[in-house]
């Protein structure tokens, strides 16, 4: 649905993205200046809130707490905040009972909502926080960077890791409202946004070639700033996943299409230590090209469109191979993708393409193959 329903004071007109799951569906806003509307939005989605109990991290807190503390006070809704470092090593047990602790202690109640104002790593901590507060408190996501805003608050996965293993310790749980406030990402670094450009470009490969084909023309100057393209692709986006979502909310099957790129990407990051050698967007975009490189190897996917997956990637900035300044060893990386969390009976489930915007699952992929994949991208 597009339109002004939100009467979105400036800019483009704000986007609503609807994750259709029966009694439990809600809205992704889009667009400019929701963060200063998040009061009366909050208040609109959940109506019988009288508190709210916010979690930031330290760099997101300082550029967008206040401005969303003043529209929460405008509303008439308390609040309280919680701030995390910024980074990844916050997704830990030991934060997670930190925050648990100050939820707890500012007197939570079943109906009061938890708002995520940041990036993946405080989506994930403070949504598993709401899922197991209470047994489940309402949660509000304010997704700040482009790989939030597409992907990870949408859909409900919540985690927080464990010293096994990157999201293992995790729940299910719907947010009540996503506001993905455009101007945020104004302030974001190049490359987080660039990392986030993979996780867009990824719907397109997945299943929409008429997105890949618009991400071709439009892909460089939304990065470079044009905001009316970033909430394009942020609603095509969100609407590509709101639909797997609904479809497969658990991952049953349909959903891991989402996963395209990151068998590979998770080996690549697990050999780096998930850190800021190689973003997971990074990873990502490496893996993408590695899997369509993979399904024209056993005969799926026409060399053209590995050519132009790799192409596209590259020409907006980002890495296509792993960075040949490392040593990497195939054999480590094999081990990396057979110890993957979505491996079942031992074998791995890859996600292939016959093209671009044509990627199924697939389960018998030859081990020859991948090393081949990985041996070339290597050499
Ligand atoms: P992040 O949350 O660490 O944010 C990246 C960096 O940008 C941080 O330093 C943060 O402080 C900073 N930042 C955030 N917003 C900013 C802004 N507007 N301006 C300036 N700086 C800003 O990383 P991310 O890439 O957003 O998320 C990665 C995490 O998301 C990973 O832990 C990953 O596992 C998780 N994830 C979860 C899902 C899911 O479905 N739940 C999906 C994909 C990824
Ligand atoms: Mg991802």
């Amino acid at each position: 649905v597009v339109g002004d329903v939100l009467g979105a004071p400036r800019g483009a007109p704000a986007v609503t993205v609807e994750v259709a799951l029966g009694d439990r569906a809600y809205p992704i806003h889009i667009g400019p200046g929701l963060l200063g509307r998040a009061g009366e939005l909050v208040r609109a989605a959940l109506p019988k809130a009288g508190r709210a109990f916010v979690v930031s991290d330290e760099t997101v807190a300082g550029l967008y707490l206040e401005p969303l503390a003043a529209t929460l006070e405008a509303a008439g809704l308390a609040w309280t905040g919680h701030i995390v470092p910024a980074g990844e090593a916050s997704k830990s047990v030991g934060r997670l009972e930190a925050l648990l602790d100050a939820m707890l202690g500012f007197g939570l109640e079943r109906g009061t909502p938890v708002i995520a104002l940041g990036g993946g790593v405080v989506g994930d901590l403070a949504g598993f926080a709401a899922a197991v507060a209470l047994r489940g408190v309402p949660l509000v996501q304010i997704p700040t960077t482009l790989l939030s805003q597409v992907d990870s608050s949408v859909g409900g996965k919540t985690a927080v890791n464990s010293r096994h293993g990157k999201n293992l310790i995790g729940a299910f749980h719907q947010p009540r409202l996503v506001l993905a406030d455009t101007d945020t990402l104004d302030s974001l670094p190049p490359r987080e946004l660039l990392a986030g450009y993979a996780e867009t470009a990824k719907y397109g490969l997945i299943g929409d070639a008429g997105f890949w084909d618009w991400l071709e023309a439009n892909g460089a100057a939304l990065l470079a700033g044009d905001a009316r393209g970033r909430a394009e692709a942020i609603a095509v986006s969100c609407r590509a996943k709101a639909a797997v979502v609904a479809a497969d909310e658990r991952e049953a099957g349909q959903r891991a299409l989402l996963n395209l790129g990151h068998t590979f990407g998770h080996a690549l990051e697990a050999e780096t230590g998930y850190g800021a050698a190689l973003l997971h967007g990074e990873a990502v975009a490496i893996g993408m090209v590695m899997a369509f490189d993979l399904s024209h190897r056993i005969g799926l996917c026409p060399g053209q469109d590995v050519a132009r997956v790799r192409r596209h990637l590259e020409a907006v900035g980002l890495p296509v191979r792993p960075d040949p300044a490392r040593s990497w060893d195939i054999d480590r990386l094999m081990g990396h993708m057979a110890r993957d969390k979505k491996v079942e009976d031992g074998r791995v489930t890859f996600v292939v393409a016959d093209g671009i915007g044509k990627a199924h699952l697939k389960r018998d992929v030859p081990a020859a193959a991948v090393r081949e994949t990985l041996a070339a991208a290597l050499s």
